[in-house]
């Protein structure tokens, strides 16, 4: 079977060290595999689009020296396929519509990063409404639409790096958003739908994603298909232990180029981070193929603590 990998970056802003090295190892996942690599550009995250972003993104992966065999492809010209599959998901009873507004609801167009996993929704629309309309009808809202997790379902994930993990769905993770009232699919839907008719196999991506690998395995079976091999590698943190962000200064790859750093500086430390080459070496991608195993790589978060390796 050919192997196929995706790099799936959200036009939300430009790319950070964080989210290029997730991606380089994404990319060396699939390669060393003799896989493919898919770019898709995450396009349906809400009001967090920002125009240009996606030109952005794709100049600096190929600054970075990734690349790629399939894409761009986009998620906004697939809007009728989400909806095709949300409505036989809720014709056999798995999603049912929900008419209270909560935060949740109006951030489900974004993958949870930490600190936006929200609360455990309570259940409180579920087996309310027998329809879409009924919901309309009553409340004058429009409706959104929720997974329906199975009563004492406990989901266990062999993952490449975090290894093995299990959740109790419904306690753990509760009802989660599979499509926003505006008639958009909510990020766990639409990421399921794409990575399954896109044939991929492999999902390497930050470990702040794990919970949302557990909801996905159930939409994926809920699709009758199997879910990919997951491989959630540990973030790259700040000195205070929390995921790299603005408040730790400026880490864009956009700002290195400009300040004159080369790709081959910037490539070695995200190749000293994990493991793959000591700190201080220049290189290229390519040049770190060979021998790469995704489940080598180190299990501690990174910490970025200035310009250079950490360690
Ligand atoms: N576009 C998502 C993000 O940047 C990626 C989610 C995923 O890899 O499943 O957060």
């Amino acid at each position: 079977m050919i192997r196929r990998g995706r790099l799936a970056p959200s036009p939300t802003g430009v790319l950070h060290l964080g989210n290029a090295r997730s991606f380089l190892l994404a990319w060396l996942d699939a390669r060393a595999r003799g896989g493919r690599v898919l770019l898709r550009i995450e396009d349906l995250d809400g009001p967090r689009v920002k125009p240009g972003a996606a030109e952005a993104a794709i100049a600096d992966l190929e600054w970075l020296g990734l690349d790629w065999d399939e894409g761009p492809v986009f998620q906004k010209p697939r809007l009728g396929r989400y909806a095709e599959v949300l409505a036989d998901l809720a014709a056999r009873g798995l999603a049912y519509p929900c008419t209270c507004s909560r935060r949740d609801v109006l951030r489900a167009a974004s993958a949870p990063h930490p600190g936006e996993e929200g609360p455990i929704y309570p259940g409180t629309c579920r087996g309310r409404w027998r329809s879409a309309e009924e919901a309309r009808a009553a409340t004058g809202r429009e409706p959104s639409w929720r997974f329906a997790v199975p009563a004492g379902r406990t989901v266990t994930i062999r993952d490449r790096v975090a290894g093995e993990r299990r959740w109790r769905v419904a306690e753990e993770l509760g009802d989660f958003v599979i499509a926003r009232s505006n008639g958009e699919p909510a990020y766990q839907l639409a990421v399921v739908v794409d990575d399954r008719d896109q044939g991929v196999t492999d999902v390497v991506r930050g470990d702040d994603l794990l919970p949302s690998a557990a909801r996905q395995t159930l939409l994926w079976e809920a699709l009758g298909a199997r879910p990919p091999a997951w491989a959630h590698l540990p973030l790259v943190v700040g000195p205070d232990g929390r995921r790299l962000a603005k408040r730790h200064g400026d880490t864009t790859l956009a700002r290195f180029r400009a300040d004159g750093v080369a790709p081959e500086e910037l490539c070695g430390w995200l190749a000293a981070w994990s493991g793959l080459r000591p700190p201080g070496a220049r290189c290229r991608p390519a040049e770190l193929i060979e021998g790469f195993n995704t489940a080598a790589v180190p299990r501690e978060p990174v910490v970025w603590a200035g310009v250079g390796p950490a360690r």
